[in-house]
């Protein structure tokens, strides 16, 4: 994952003004190691910097995420945000649905996508959820303590 001064940097480098706001940012999520919905980031921010409005931080968010130095990933209760990881070989992610830790898998799906010819393939996506062998359930254990069993009826 990248620290908060690489953050800093790739911003930077890309030509990004380092304001206040993205410097606390940029600290928050390489202090961080699990994902953050903008709304989570919208609270810590509001503590800040009073009168920031979602807007603003959705769009730094946004921006961050083009830039390369947050990666989006979509939850069933909506898109997240996490540093990116520094490992800079192409790679994909497992992801527990418990603590939200990300393996990194180095299977990649494209090659072998049935792709028609003329479709031009400019980026893609592929994430694996499931538990961790912390978070998994263990074969003998009682419904009770079902991590799922909070999501029920929900959908
Ligand atoms: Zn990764
Ligand atoms: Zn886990
Ligand atoms: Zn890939």
């Amino acid at each position: 994952m990248l620290s908060t001064e690489k953050i800093i940097d790739a911003m930077s480098e890309q030509g990004l003004r380092i304001t206040d706001q993205r410097k606390t940012l940029a600290k928050l999520f390489g202090e961080h190691s699990g994902y953050l919905s903008a709304k989570d980031v919208y609270e810590f921010m509001g503590k800040k910097y009073s009168g920031l409005s979602f807007d603003t931080v959705y769009r730094n968010l946004r921006v961050m995420q083009e830039l390369g130095v947050l990666e989006q990933i979509v939850f069933e209760d909506g898109v997240k945000f996490k540093a990116s990881c520094s490992e800079d070989h192409h790679h994909h992610h497992m992801i527990c649905l418990q603590c939200e830790k990300t393996y990194p898998i180095s299977f990649c799906p494209v090659s072998m996508a049935d792709t028609p010819d003329e479709f031009q393939v400019v980026k893609h996506k592929f994430e694996v959820f499931g538990y961790c062998k912390d978070c998994r359930q263990p074969a003998d254990a009682g419904l009770s303590v079902n991590p799922l069993s909070g999501h029920t009826g929900e959908h």
